[in-house]
């Protein structure tokens, strides 16, 4: 019985084996703790089928392959493909697909694996490099991915999942936040790596909320936040007017959403930006 793929030695024999150096370029730093990896997996709810973004050599898809249907995981470096091939040949409910996830279909992939499974969600020991453009275009899909659960940098996880008015938090917890309810799991030490980063990690999980706006709803929600906050120190008044580029229109509306003109963007809630959106398209 081999140990698992996350764990130090195994990692290191691998690594000796196909003569692998990470990758700095494609973010590669490999998990080597597996009851970091096992609870990650646990807490995905990967049951059906589950999206993978980056397997590397394959420690975090062995325990969403024990948990899950099907696993379907992107992988963008072709050495990998072949290390995959061996280290994963146990399981046969695992799909590796060799290519940059910004590049593929999302949509089309998604479709397919809920209509053949009943649902999708998706797991991941993020690249750090793309953490934000991956996790956009996922929350684009809607409400097909339920859940997402992934590794990202400490100080990134903190920005989701801020509450009102913490110094974290900014655009990228109040457009997450209004999408989805952001649970920040359990923080993960340099050390569980190998290659070991330069900065701790943590897992965040984003359960979709049952009723979102899509399309250009959304976009104009994301734009209007993105112009609340865009000189923080200024009053949410003063960054509205720039955006809305008429003094009394900007008065009207924040009075109409209740909210005072004096107070400053990181004091409004996801839901306080979603009334002010609506007064604005009137
Ligand atoms: N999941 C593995 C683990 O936890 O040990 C590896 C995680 S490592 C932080 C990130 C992985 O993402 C690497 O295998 C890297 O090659 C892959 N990757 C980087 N950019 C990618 C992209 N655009 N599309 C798919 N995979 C990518």
């Amino acid at each position: 019985m081999n140990k698992p793929i996350a764990s130090v030695a195994r990692t290191r024999e691998i690594l000796k084996t196909y003569d692998l150096r990470a990758r700095k370029g494609y973010g590669q730093n490999f998990l080597v703790d597996v009851s970091v990896v096992a609870r990650c997996a646990e807490a995905a709810h990967a049951e059906q089928a589950v999206i993978e973004i980056g397997p590397g050599i394959g420690a975090l898809t062995e325990q969403l392959a024990l948990r899950s249907a099907h696993v379907r995981a992107y992988e963008v470096d072709e050495r990998l493909l072949l290390v995959l091939r061996d280290t994963l040949q146990d399981y046969t409910n695992v799909e590796i697909i060799l290519q940059d996830f910004l590049t593929c279909d999302i949509a089309a992939s998604v479709r397919e694996l809920k209509e053949t499974y009943g649902g999708v969600s998706v797991a991941a020991n993020l690249p750090y490099y793309i953490t934000t453009p991956v996790l956009f275009s996922l929350f684009a899909q809607g409400r097909d991915i339920e859940w997402i659960t992934v590794m990202v940098q400490k100080e990134v996880a903190d920005r989701f999942a801020a509450p009102v008015n913490a110094p974290d938090y900014g655009t990228l917890s109040v457009e997450s936040q209004y999408l989805y309810e952001v649970e920040r799991l359990f923080n993960v030490p340099r050390t569980a790596f190998n290659p070991a980063p330069k900065v701790d990690s943590a897992i965040v999980r984003f359960h979709r909320r049952p009723e979102t706006p899509q399309d250009e709803e959304l976009t104009d929600y994301f734009d209007l936040v993105k112009a609340c906050f865009k000189q923080r120190r200024k009053t949410i008044y003063n960054n509205l007017k720039e955006y809305l580029q008429d003094a009394q229109q900007t008065e009207q509306v924040l009075q109409r959403a209740g909210i005072d003109p004096g107070q400053r963007a990181q004091e409004c809630s996801p839901g306080q930006f979603a009334v002010l959106l609506k007064e604005i398209r009137g």
